[in-house]
């Protein structure tokens, strides 16, 4: 399956916001868009200033930023805004309950990993389970009411326990609540938009594919 394979702080600082795809490191003065404020390449530092952005131009960075927050690549984003276009209600808030629905994100959410990218590792490496269940399926659709839990024997794993600290820095999703002593979580219900911690503008999402 393809893969993004570059440093992935450039994608943070091409989209001039912190897109948290290092754990912990992103909390720290080391995070490269605190260090290197500009964008990437070779005329990064002459694109310091804010340049005048088409329409088009604005459209396009909503969608990759979102894309790249969620760690999806191009084709399967294409599949999650049609499905969420056929779906009822409104779309741009759809496309983000579907990623947010995913199995890679709501483990992050929960805390059991540290940036998403853990979280599709934890998950392809078989430490998670759905309703007691082996799941090794990070794009996974999880629905509400689902418990999802790290195998008893990955429990102490360095990576879920420090993981588990630094989950403390982090804002809280009200649509999922967890044990961390068992380290069990339960997805409540689909998030509304306004529960979904996300500094995108969806619309402009809709309107780049609906061209
Ligand atoms: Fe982005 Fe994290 Fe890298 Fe900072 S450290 S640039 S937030 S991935």
């Amino acid at each position: 399956m393809a893969r993004y394979v570059d440093a992935v702080c450039k994608m943070c600082r091409r989209e001039g916001i912190k897109l948290f795809l290092k754990g912990d490191r992103c909390y720290t003065e080391k995070c490269a868009i605190d260090r290197r404020a500009y964008p990437p390449g070779e005329h990064g530092q002459a694109r310091r200033r804010p340049r005048k952005m088409s329409e088009y131009g604005m459209q396009l960075r909503e969608k990759q930023k979102l894309r790249r927050v969620y760690g999806v690549l191009e084709r399967q984003f294409r599949h999650y805004f049609a499905r969420a276009n056929r779906m009822e209600g409104i779309t741009g808030e759809r496309l983000l309950q579907l990623l947010e629905r995913r199995l890679d994100n709501v483990v992050y959410r929960m805390g059991f990993a540290p940036s998403r990218p853990a979280a599709r590792q934890l998950i392809r490496h078989g430490h998670i389970r759905v309703r007691g269940r082996k799941v090794n399926i990070p794009s996974f659709r999880v629905k509400p009411g689902d418990v999802i839990t790290v195998r008893e024997k990955s429990r102490q794993l360095p990576v879920v326990q420090d993981a588990l600290k630094g989950a403390e820095m982090r804002p809280k999703a009200p649509y999922v609540e967890v044990d961390r002593a068992k380290l069990e979580g339960t997805f409540l219900t689909l998030p509304s938009r306004v529960d979904i911690p996300m500094p995108v503008e969806e619309q402009l999402i809709v309107e780049l594919y609906s061209k």
